[in-house]
């Protein structure tokens, strides 16, 4: 199945000059949607996953059906403030200021092996501090799994040595 037919493209959203890439006209389709949860629950499969683990919100659209599918559990990576428990945390950069993601401090066991998910790969930014809380906590990044990477903003780079599968490109 061609995916790529069920992403809007959005021209100058959220801000002028970028081409905001919108994953809810696949979401909106079943069939695109399973199709591309199916590929990427094959892939865990293959990867012998344990658990999967996504930053807010849109890892959780992609990751949710994906542990549901392989029977293992999901740990959502959040912005501050929001977890109710102990976190550890991870302050990451953004174009403009700084941002922070926090997990669980009991959401990995030591070992275990974590698929990460998440929509779009485009500075790996948000992945490659996911992947530090993933650590923190003594998982094994097992995989990184997107639905979208845009090639031109050589995100790969910074996942460098990662086992990284997405399903479209840009
Ligand atoms: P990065 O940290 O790799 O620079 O940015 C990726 C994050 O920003 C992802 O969590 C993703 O949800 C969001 N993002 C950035 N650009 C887009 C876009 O064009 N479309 C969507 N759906 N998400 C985007």
């Amino acid at each position: 199945m061609d995916l790529k037919q069920f992403i809007t493209v959005v021209p100058d959203y959220p801000k002028p000059g970028i081409q905001f890439k919108d994953i809810t006209t696949l979401m909106d389709n079943g069939d695109a949607y399973r199709y591309a949860t199916d590929k990427i629950v094959e892939y865990a499969r293959e990867r012998q996953i344990e658990l999967i683990v996504g930053p807010e919100a849109r890892g959780f659209i992609i990751g949710c059906p994906v542990a549901y599918s392989l029977g293992v559990g999901f740990a959502p990576v959040r912005k501050e403030g929001k977890l109710p428990r102990e976190v550890v945390r991870v302050e990451y950069g953004l174009e403009y200021g700084k941002d922070v993601l926090t997990i669980h401090k009991d959401a990995i066991k030591p070992g275990q092996r974590v698929l990460i998910t998440d929509d779009l790969l485009a500075t790996g930014g948000t992945i490659e501090a996911t992947i530090k809380l993933v650590e923190e906590l003594g998982g094994v990044v097992a995989g990184i799994a997107f639905l979208i990477e845009l090639s031109y903003l050589d995100g790969r780079k910074l996942l460098d040595g990662y086992d990284v599968l997405t399903l479209m490109q840009f």
